[in-house]
């Protein structure tokens, strides 16, 4: 059965086409970065802490390391005995009737089993002595050795993103360096004669190039490399030409435009022509039907998204975003999704799934609101900007009317 969904190259559903595009997307080789450069980068190994957290008992307070049973009637007076600071502990033990002023983050002299913070005490006969205002718990104020992580335990698992609070993990159990997922390299390559490039003044019956642009910036955010190649105009001998040199440096190929049935629709012939094997090219979606998905004999990946900026952004963050995180390792490729009630009505389409550009918000009891964007249809990427998330409609709704329970995704911003 698996192979006839190939064959026949009919319209599949959404998920589907991303089950298609997770089998394919194989995980890149890895490298070790400094760690310093390797935020925004999918781990490939578990890290394991090499040291008890803390690494001693730490007193959580500046204040008094103090035995507990010596200040149960205050106020009491301790004979101060020594200085505890960050960096420089003070490495006797404390007896009975003794203090330690210690400060926060030094770590707790032996034979201490509290910290009293300084507010609640005072120094007194020329700071030999402090008196303590107080009572405290035994232990209160200190963090014991281990007590938030213990040596060899696993922290981070492999397919995490490094971000910054991970960075903190890392340089705490010493990882100076750190084994990534190589970054996939993607070359990006536009499709069509009306086209002219962003510094130009476009002619009669030209448009400027504004998806190299967004496609390169999302390839960006999900961690890819990005080379840009020449337009290609709507011509099949130029085109296969391209993605051949774009094939010989990229892991992925990622085109728009000319996907379409169009006369001048040229990318699946240039496929053909290749000897590409087509995975799927026409997806059950609203906007971004006409979807191409393939693998060029060299192995390398190709995306061929329709020409809309709109209907770019759909398919970039369905499909293309998904086999780039996979590519890295990524344990999580999915958009995040949630459910959210519908603030206005809205309309879906005939066997299609349509993902809808909206925003989002809460109401006064917390309730998540999804707000379809007025907007102009696939065409609108300036109304689309203003987008936050993708309202899914279910294929072959008619209407939705507002207070609907739906499920949004979110897009990278
Ligand atoms: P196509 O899928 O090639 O038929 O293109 C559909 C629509 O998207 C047409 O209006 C194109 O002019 C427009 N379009 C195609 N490629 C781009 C691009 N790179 N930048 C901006 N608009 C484009
Ligand atoms: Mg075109």
């Amino acid at each position: 059965m698996k192979g006839n969904r190939f064959l026949f190259m009919s319209m599949i559903p959404v998920s589907e086409a991303i089950s298609i595009v997770a089998e394919q997307s194989q995980p890149l080789p890895a490298e070790t970065v400094a760690l310093a450069h390797a935020r925004n980068r999918f781990l490939v190994e578990d890290i394991v802490a090499d040291s008890d957290l803390p690494p001693f008992d730490r007193s959580q307070m500046d204040g008094y390391a103090i035995k507990a049973t010596d200040v149960e009637n205050v106020p009491a007076k301790l004979k101060i005995v020594g200085e505890s600071a960050a960096g420089r502990g003070w490495h006797n033990e404390i007896k009975a009737g003794e203090a330690v002023r210690i400060m926060t983050g030094a770590p707790v002299p032996v034979g201490a089993d509290s910290v009293q913070q300084v507010e609640l005490t005072r120094e007194v006969n020329g700071n030999a002595e402090v008196e303590i205002l107080e009572a405290v718990a035994r232990g209160r104020s200190i963090v014991t050795r281990g007590s938030e992580i213990k040596a060899g335990e696993t922290v981070l698992r492999a397919g995490e993103l490094i971000t910054a609070p991970t960075m903190s993990v890392l340089a705490s159990f010493g990882y100076a360096s750190v084994k990534v997922a190589r970054r996939p390299r993607v070359a990006v390559l536009a499709t069509g004669s009306e086209l002219v490039s962003v510094e130009q003044k476009p002619g009669q019956d030209q448009i400027r190039d504004s998806n190299n642009f967004t496609i390169a910036a999302y390839v960006e955010l999900a961690g890819g490399q990005v080379q840009r190649l020449p337009l290609a105009g709507d011509n099949t001998a130029l085109l296969t030409q391209q993605i051949v040199s774009a094939a010989q440096h990229g892991d992925v190929v990622i085109t728009s435009g000319g996907v379409s049935v169009g006369t001048y629709d040229f990318t699946k012939p240039a496929l053909r022509e290749l000897g590409a094997t087509i995975y799927f090219e026409r997806v059950a979606l609203r906007p971004g039907k006409p979807t191409v998905f393939a693998r060029l004999p060299n192995g390398t990946l190709f995306f061929g998204l329709p020409g809309n900026p709109v209907s770019v952004s759909v398919t970039f963050n369905l499909f293309a975003r998904a086999a780039l995180l996979a590519m890295q390792g990524a344990k999580e490729t999915a958009l995040k999704n949630e459910s959210a009630i519908l603030a206005n009505k809205i309309k879906g389409a005939a066997e299609r799934e349509s993902y809808l550009p909206a925003t989002l918000s809460t109401d006064d009891n917390g309730v998540l609101l999804a707000s379809s964007l007025k907007w102009g249809g696939s065409s609108d990427f300036v109304g689309f900007v203003r987008a936050t998330s993708l309202i899914v409609v279910p294929a072959n709704t008619q209407v939705l009317e507002a207070g609907t329970k739906v499920r949004v995704v979110h897009l990278p911003q």
